[in-house]
This record gives structure tokens, sequence and C-alpha cells, in this order.
């Protein structure tokens, strides 16, 4: 099959569709590849390790879609991209069709096959292609916030893991999932003293088998939070409700019992935000502080490590890519419930329910 893979057209956004190896995988496999020059320079491959790994680079977005049967992707396809798919072509990347009745408008329009990253799913139920990205953002979280602590930055000029004689800093992670564990570890690897909140019984049940004294937990509720805040120097916001927004578990009346310059990190930020007082913010200008407290908001967090986010996520989406490629959409999608989960659009019509209910249509 032909793949192709065009430069990120996005605002902001570094990544890469594949990657020289993921290339290299699907050439072995007698696959063609056809890589935009300059698709990996946000996340520091050259044209020269596309071509080592036997891809073919091309110098436009133009040639790539009008030779790739299967163009995969990063970001949902811009208007510019979208006005290139083809009726027949497959197109495989983050598409977050719920909100963008435009976008969805095109891809109908196009007629082309659209498999759609964030509803893949796995045998337990989970989000394979969201997960490294809960990932990143999760290890990310204690990092950034370690930043808005240091006085230089707004915040209370506290260090993470203390220093002989001095206590660490006291960090609270609210949402104990794929998120708030790896934000608990890394913030627990760098000194802090770590509690993790969570509604689940049984996730709470899980943290304390595997990571035993590492960190804490305990069951969320208004009162312990309450209680968890007045003590804390960062506290990191990782709920989420699936298909809902973000419940307010801060409210801006609560910042008050906190300590000045102390620090939060709303990692739930892309669902609303788990504090009243977030709004979204970007890498350029990611911190802002109300009543004296920090936030950092930014609804894109792995968009500030491009080749960790790139490589993780190609890990995650190759099996897929190696299986379309091999077998054609319509056998890898009836071999595989889970990537059938992906399908979204397919030849003028909507083929995810919950997609279709979202946006008021039939699917
Ligand atoms: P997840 O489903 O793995 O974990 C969410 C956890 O929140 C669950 O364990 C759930 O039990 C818990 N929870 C629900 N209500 C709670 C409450 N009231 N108190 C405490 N815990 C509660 O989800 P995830 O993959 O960890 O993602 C968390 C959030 O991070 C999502 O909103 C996701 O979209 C977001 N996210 C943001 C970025 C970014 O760049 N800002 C990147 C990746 C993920």
């Amino acid at each position: 099959m032909q793949i192709g893979c065009p430069t990120e057209v996005k605002a902001q956004e570094f990544r890469v569709g594949l990657t020289p190896n993921a290339a290299r995988e699907a050439v072995a496999q007698g696959h063609d590849v056809l890589i935009q020059s300059g698709a990996g320079l946000g996340a520091g491959f050259e044209d020269a390790d596309y071509t080592a790994a036997g891809a073919r680079i091309v110098p436009g977005a133009e040639e790539v879609f009008a030779e790739a049967e299967m163009i995969v992707k990063v970001k949902e396809p811009q208007p510019a991209e979208r006005a290139m798919l083809r009726e027949g072509q497959l197109l495989f990347t983050y598409l977050h069709l719920a909100p963008d009745p435009g976008q969805t408008e095109d891809l109908l329009r196009s007629g082309a096959t659209c498999i759609a990253y964030e509803t893949v799913t796995d045998a337990r139920g989970g989000l394979p292609l969201l997960a490294p990205m809960s990932e990143v953002a999760g290890r990310l979280a204690p990092q950034m916030g370690a930043w808005a602590l240091q006085k230089a930055n707004g915040g209370r000029g506290v260090l993470m893991g203390g220093v002989p004689g001095v206590g660490p800093a006291n960090v609270v992670v609210v949402g104990g999932g794929n998120v708030g564990t790896h934000a608990a570890r890394i913030a627990a690897g760098m000194g802090a003293e770590v509690t993790v909140l969570d509604r689940s019984l049984p996730r709470l049940r899980y943290l304390d088998d595997v990571f035993g004294t590492t960190f804490r937990n305990r069951y969320s509720t208004e009162g312990a939070l309450a209680e968890l805040l007045a003590e804390a120097d960062m506290v990191i916001g990782a709920v989420l409700i699936p298909g809902a927004a973000a419940p307010k578990l801060v409210s801006r009346a609560m910042l008050a019992d906190m300590k000045p310059g102390a620090v939060l990190v709303d990692v739930a930020i892309d669902q609303g935000g788990c504090f009243e007082t977030s709004h979204a913010t970007t890498h350029d200008d990611p911190v802002y502080e109300v009543d004296g407290i920090q936030h950092y908001c930014v609804a894109n967090m792995p968009g500030a490590v491009p080749r960790t986010s790139t490589i993780a996520l190609g890990n995650a989406t190759l099996p897929f890519i190696l299986a379309l490629a091999d077998k054609g959409w319509r056998t890898a999608c009836a071999e595989d419930p889970h990537l059938r989960a992906g399908l979204n659009v397919h030849a003028g019509r909507l083929t995810n329910l919950a997609v279709g209910e979202a946006l008021g249509r039939d699917a």
C-alpha cells in the first residue's frame, strides 16, 4: 500500500504521524512510504532519517495526498487538507469529530474512509491511542508545576524534593487514572510527598497494591480535598468522567484556604478543567494567577515535548497502521473490533454511534 505522511499544519503542532522507525517497518513489509519534506523536523527527525528507512521524500502535501492510499497524521485534517482528501482514500489520525460539525461535513463530502485514533478501543475497555498522551501529560504535570513553584515564576519558592533538614513539597493529585498515576509517580520520584485522590475504590486498591508507600491515596470527597488543599504546595487536576465535562472540584472560595504561591496544574482543562478558576492557556504563556494561586492550564501539554510524544504515539499506532496497510481497512476492521471502533466516516456516512449522537446525526 502507498502510505503517506504530510507535515502537520495546525498551529503549534510539532508532532509527526510516522517516525522513521515506523516507516522502516512498513517498508520492510513491502509498503511504499511517502513523507512530505520536513514533516519530521519538529520532532527532531530529518528527511535523511526517513530516506535511510526506505521512505520516499516528496516536496509538498499535494503529492502526499495525491499519491497515498492511506494518510497517517496526528491532528484532525485542517480545511486545506480536507480539500485534498478523495474518495476511497483512508485517513488515520485524531479527529475529535463530536464537537466539530464543519470538519465532519467535509470528511463526509470527501468520500474518504476515516479512522479516528481517539475512538479505537482495547480489550480492557481503554483507549490505547489516547493513553500515550495521558502518560506524557501526567509525567509533564509535576515538571511544569515545579517550574511554576519557583519564586521567579510566581510560585511560593518551594523545591520539590526539599534538602536535608528541609521537608519536601506537598503534592495532591486529584484523579488516579492514567494521567494521575503518572503524575504521582514523577512527583514522588522528584522527592515530593504525594497524595492521590480518586472516587473509585478498585482504582485506589490498585494504586495501593502497585505503588505501596511511594505515595498515599485517599477516597475523593469535598471534605478530604479541602483538608489536603490547606497543606498543598501543588495540586494536579487529573479527573475524567467519560463523556462529560470535568467536575469543578476546587471552587474559587477554596483558593483562600491555600498557601499563597501554591500551584494548580489543571491537566483536565481539555474537558473544561476541574478547578473553577481554570481557563485554557498555551505553551507561550502557560501560567496565570488568581487570588495568589498560580494556575498552569495548557490544553495541549504533549505539544511541549513533541519528540517524546511522537515516538510514544507512534509506538501505539504502528500495529494498527501495519494491519491497515497489510490487509486493507475492510479486513483489518472485520478482524479487529477495537480498530473497527475507530471507524468514524466511510463513503459519505457517519459510522460511529457516539459521534453521531453527539452531532445529532444518523450513524
Ligand atoms: P482516566 O479515566 O484514566 O482517569 C480519570 C480518573 O478520575 C479515574 O480514575 C476516575 O475514577 C477519577 N475521578 C472521577 N471523578 C473523580 C473525582 N470527583 N475525584 C477524584 N477522582 C475522580 O483519564 P486520564 O487519561 O487520566 O485523563 C484525565 C484527564 O486528563 C482527561 O480530562 C483527559 O482528557 C486529560 N488530558 C489532558 C491532556 C492535556 O494536554 N491537558 C493530555 C492528556 C489527557
